[in-house]
């Protein structure tokens, strides 16, 4: 397979077949994001798309999730992605999904009939980076939306028929915005009403602005304790039914459940593990 490294997936998306359609990210300035800093954000050319996939099947024979990358795939114009959906399901006649992240705008600047038809055609979930519901914390990281825009993108593709999967960061507030970031986030959560939602935890990356932040001092990350606290803040406030993931590598707990039924097991795990730190991740054992 030809790849651009690095190349990112969701957790979940561990035995999908990865196929480049877009480079890099279109947005590329959230200041505590390494992901994508070297790469020039792109629309890969249809062909080469096409070849990937076909090259594929030598490798894999059967494949039943595809997950298109880089950072928001979605960026694509409707018409090439179709074209890319139509050409996978042929020759993958199995194929059961297709998936890939996408940012706030992405599902904005696209009509309802448009990603009504991407679902139809496959593209069954999309991945929103949502991170905060703190406006005043989004436009400090440099997120490019507010939440009342990430409710809306998030909404829109709901309603059009795609699965929604968000993922939220702890920590991303540090000590000082802790507790405004978890029940901002929560509040955002219920009004969008993911299928899923996934927490990461937020690590410093060496060159980010964050990070440079970090160093002079004006930002102060939360300890394990106070991510478990700050975990558990926004999970007592969540009320609508949504799968409840922190499978993600950088978390010191790994969590799944089904909110809101789980909340009070869900809780107690955190409670247990503030107690007994021991079992939580350790320091060394976590990556992005
Ligand atoms: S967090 Fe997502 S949107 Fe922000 S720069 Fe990284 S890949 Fe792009």
């Amino acid at each position: 397979m030809r790849y651009e490294e690095p190349v990112f997936r969701p957790p979940s998306e561990a035995y999908s077949l990865i196929i480049q359609a877009t480079i890099g990210c279109s947005h590329n300035k959230c200041t505590f994001c390494g992901m994508y800093r070297g790469k020039r954000f792109r629309i890969r050319d249809l062909e080469e798309i096409k070849e990937d996939i076909l090259l594929s099947k030598d490798y894999y024979g059967e494949v039943k999730r595809i997950f298109l990358a880089d950072g928001n795939a979605l960026a694509m114009p409707t018409n090439s992605l179709l074209e890319i959906l139509d050409f996978a399901f042929e020759v993958y006649p199995e194929l059961e999904r297709v998936t890939a992240y996408a940012s706030p705008n992405d599902l904005l600047e696209k009509t309802d009939e448009e990603i009504r038809e991407l679902a139809e055609r496959g593209l069954k979930m999309v991945y929103l980076g949502v991170e905060t519901g703190d406006d005043e914390l989004l436009r400090e990281i440099r997120k490019g939306a507010t939440a009342e825009e990430m409710i809306a993108a998030g909404r829109k593709a709901i309603d059009n028929g795609m699965l929604l999967s968000v993922t939220i960061l702890i920590g991303i507030g540090g000590k000082e915005r802790s507790y405004r970031h978890a029940k901002e986030t929560a509040k955002v959560i219920n009004a969008m009403e993911p299928h899923y939602t996934a927490a990461l935890t937020l690590m410093l990356v060496p060159r980010t602005p964050l990070y440079r932040q970090y160093e002079k001092d004006l930002f102060h990350p939360l300890d394990k304790i106070e991510t478990l606290q700050e975990l558990r803040w926004l999970i007592e406030d969540i009320d609508c039914r949504t799968v409840f993931r922190s499978n993600h590598a950088s978390n010191y707990l790994p969590i799944r459940g089904n909110l809101p039924e789980d909340k009070d097991d869900i809780l107690k795990l955190i409670d247990y593990s503030i107690k007994n730190p021991r079992i939580l991740r350790p320091e060394f054992m976590r990556g992005l």
